[in-house]
């Protein structure tokens, strides 16, 4: 299992509904591996069509505990909306602010097919909703601006150039901490004086 690239058309189209009861594959096991990329990979959520899974899963983590959810639907949530940071395993280096509900009321199945609703608020449910997209081939990149698209990207590729020559030995030490920010302090310094 590895994250698909970019330009990969999977990320674009719409994810299937995963069938409990003809499954293509072992929910259980399948779970279990996609939550194991996201931690990989110091995601805070991870779809399955980021891995080359054309099914409607995806797999956060509310506080320490894993959570993968199968066929998940919005059933409500606020109107207000609010504007968070966001960056997405498939677009490495990409951050924009976006602005989306603060609260969601989420119906989903758990690996054994079981129901569940629950609402979430704050980082978690900016997370949900930012793979919920995911589900229905759509990225981030979509429910930004122009501008702040244009502006991030350019961002992007000085962050890339920064991280050549940063490189490597901070991000080594950042996984030994055990940390889950994944932009190098060196590289963060750089990203601010840009602004
Ligand atoms: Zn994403």
């Amino acid at each position: 299992m590895n994250l698909v690239p970019d330009t990969d058309s999977i990320l674009y189209q719409p994810c299937q509904e995963f069938d409990f009861t003809n499954p293509p594959f072992d929910a259980k096991e399948f779970a279990q591996q996609l939550y194991q990329q996201m931690t990989h990979h110091n995601g805070l959520g991870l779809s399955a069509n980021q891995v080359g899974v054309p099914y409607r899963i995806f797999a956060i983590r509310i506080d320490a505990d894993p959570l993968v959810v199968f066929n998940p639907k919005i059933v409500d949530q606020s109107e207000n909306e609010i504007l968070l940071d966001e960056g997405c395993l498939s677009f490495p280096l990409l951050y924009m602010k976006i602005k989306r509900p603060d609260w969601v009321r989420l119906r989903f199945q758990t690996h054994d097919g079981e129901t569940h609703t629950e609402k979430y608020g704050g980082m978690t449910a900016r997370v949900i909703l930012h793979e919920y997209d995911h589900m229905d081939g759509i990225t981030f990149k979509t429910r930004a601006s122009k501008f702040a698209l244009d502006r991030a990207t350019r961002k992007q590729m000085i962050l890339k150039r920064a991280h050549k020559k940063a490189n490597i030995e901070f991000f080594k030490r950042q996984r030994l901490n055990g940390t889950t920010e994944i932009v190098p302090q060196v590289v963060q310094t750089w990203y601010e004086k840009d602004e």
